[in-house]
């Protein structure tokens, strides 16, 4: 039975010049030895690569969103702020996301390789040097008891799973998942009654409105039907979102094996058109493609699973045989699929943030939801642990600190500063863990203006409402834009022994944001079909 396909035929390799590999043959046996510095080496180098650049065919599809008369003019603004964030990581300073993930390795081992020295650990310490080296952000927590954790400062432990199969090559799969991305994952446990057309097309449609948009749209969506076990469903899932299963077989076999429904792909791309929700802001590019793949099962367990691959797209290949160690090409020159000229996109309403908060939410006021917005002046970043703690300041009695009055709040944490730039990739993260705090800031007149990615709760609408408050929506997955080019200044002023999570105060020029929810009640999200 093929589930793994991690070499693909499609798929174009550059030859790496590095030395470890040799070959033997022991009682009429070939093997080829592989030295574990070139493992490391490749490991470097393949996520050094997968946090700068995109596949050309993501690239490609960013391109089609611009080119569909059909896409909606917020469509178009978030795949060419995509674009302009791939064309800026591809410079290998900033990478394209703020949050580059977790690094995730599988793979296939011929039997008649020989690693010398430990894989694992090269894998290990390759992984560690990239994040080390580079300006990527540490996202590992390590618990240290059930309720304290610790970042353990490398990245690591990474998940590394290498199966043994027959042969004389190792391929291998580098991914590096974010934590919005994964948290995207889920697994269904239902039963032969699901396996009725009208049945599992309603079952797909119920479960696409749960997704959200806090993953980054477009999405590559992958969903999996059947399994030998939950584990089995949820891998495939994983390998289907990446494209790794494309040349799967489009029909099924009295064998059991693996194979793509290419109708069903077909159904649900239209179901995930007709959403509204597009790519971001509005429209129909809610997913660049959809993979649906049938796996046989237990004829009394039905596993399904879904999953996407979000706007950092990020997954190399790799392959080490007889002729050298070879790394999946990715697209060097991102640019080349930029418009030329002035692209026309929906005008957006200049907001000046340096006004009193009063005057801030007034010229918000008069916008509709779903608007473009771009935000100059100064913003304050808080996110998880100082929303924890500014609720105890409340429950303590205790006065809120004057930044979370009388300036927006942007939900964010940063990746390491480039040498030479005001800020490293800063992208926005998930709103919806800071909203079991708004109401109670909001009634204190603080986080007025929230900036941040994805819907909020029912209990954010309506504090807005009561309390004259906005939620905007930044673009997300334009992380290295956002550093490089819109936030000019940046300085930590409270909680600086929270790391990456510390209250920054950030001067932005020409911020791009859309209003998602306003002072009237308005959500762009459940006004949604
Ligand atoms: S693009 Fe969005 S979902 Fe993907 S890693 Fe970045 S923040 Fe997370």
């Amino acid at each position: 039975m093929q589930t793994l396909t991690t070499n693909p035929p499609q798929a174009r390799y550059r030859k790496l010049d590095f030395a470890g590999l040799s070959t033997v043959s022991l009682e009429g046996e070939h093997f080829l030895r592989v030295s574990s510095e070139l493992l490391r080496q490749l490991t470097e180098e393949a996520f050094a690569d997968v946090s700068h650049l995109l596949r050309t065919s993501h690239l490609a599809q960013l391109r089609a969103i611009l080119e569909d008369p059909d896409a909606s003019d917020n469509d178009r603004y978030v795949a060419l702020e995509l674009l302009k964030n791939a064309v800026i990581s591809a410079e290998r300073e900033f990478p394209s996301c703020q949050d580059t993930g977790t690094a995730i390795v599988a793979g296939k081992k011929g039997q008649n390789v020989l690693v010398s020295g430990d894989a694992r650990a090269a894998v290990e310490q390759g992984i560690a040097r990239t994040w080390s080296k580079r300006n990527l952000r540490f996202s590992q927590m390590a618990p240290l008891d059930m309720f304290t954790e610790q970042n353990t400062g490398t990245n690591l432990p990474a998940q590394i799973d290498i199966e043994a199969v027959s042969g004389d090559t190792m391929e291998l799969l580098f991914m590096a998942k974010g934590g919005g991305s994964a948290n995207k994952t889920f697994l269904f446990q239902e039963t032969r009654r699901l396996l009725e057309p009208e049945r599992l097309r309603a079952f797909f449609d119920e479960k696409i409105r749960t997704l959200g948009t806090t993953a980054c749209p477009p999405y590559h969506l992958a969903f999996v039907i059947g399994g030998l076990s939950a584990e089995h469903c949820l891998k495939t899932v994983k390998m289907a979102s990446a494209r790794m299963l494309d040349d799967l077989p489009t029909s099924g076999s009295p064998d059991g094996r693996a194979f793509r429904d290419l109708d069903a792909e077909e159904m649900i791309l239209a179901l995930t058109r007709d959403l509204g929700l597009g790519a971001q802001f509005g429209g129909k590019y809610f997913c660049h493609d959809v993979r649906v793949i049938r796996l046989p099962r237990h004829g009394g367990s039905l596993p399904v699973g879904m999953g996407v691959s979000c706007s950092a797209d990020r997954q190399i290949r790799a392959r080490i045989d007889r002729e050298g160690a070879w790394l999946e090409e990715l697209e060097r020159d991102p640019a080349r699929f930029l418009p030329e000229g002035e692209f026309a996109s929906a005008a957006a309403v200049h907001i000046d943030l340096d006004q009193p908060m009063g005057a801030i939410c007034a010229a918000l006021s008069d916008i509709p939801v779903s608007s473009p917005v771009l935000l100059s002046g100064t913003m304050i970043v808080a996110r998880d642990l100082v929303h924890a703690e500014l609720a105890r300041r409340i429950a303590d009695g205790k006065q809120l600190p004057d930044y979370v009055l009388n300036h927006p709040v942007y939900y964010a944490g940063p990746a390491k500063t480039p040498e030479g730039h005001a800020s490293g990739s800063f992208g926005p993260t998930t709103a919806t863990r800071m909203d079991p705090y708004v109401a109670d800031l909001q009634a204190r007149g603080a986080s007025r203006v929230m900036i941040a990615k994805g819907n909020r709760s029912r209990q954010v609408i309506d504090s807005c409402k009561a309390n004259g408050g906005f939620y905007l929506g930044s673009v997300g997955g334009a992380a290295a834009v956002l550093g490089r080019d819109v936030i000019k200044q940046i300085e930590v002023i409270d909680f600086p022994e929270f790391g990456m999570e510390a209250v920054h105060r950030i001067r932005v020029e020409n911020f791009p944001a859309f209003v998602i929810i306003d002072d009237k009640g308005g959500d762009f999200f459940t006004r949604r079909p």
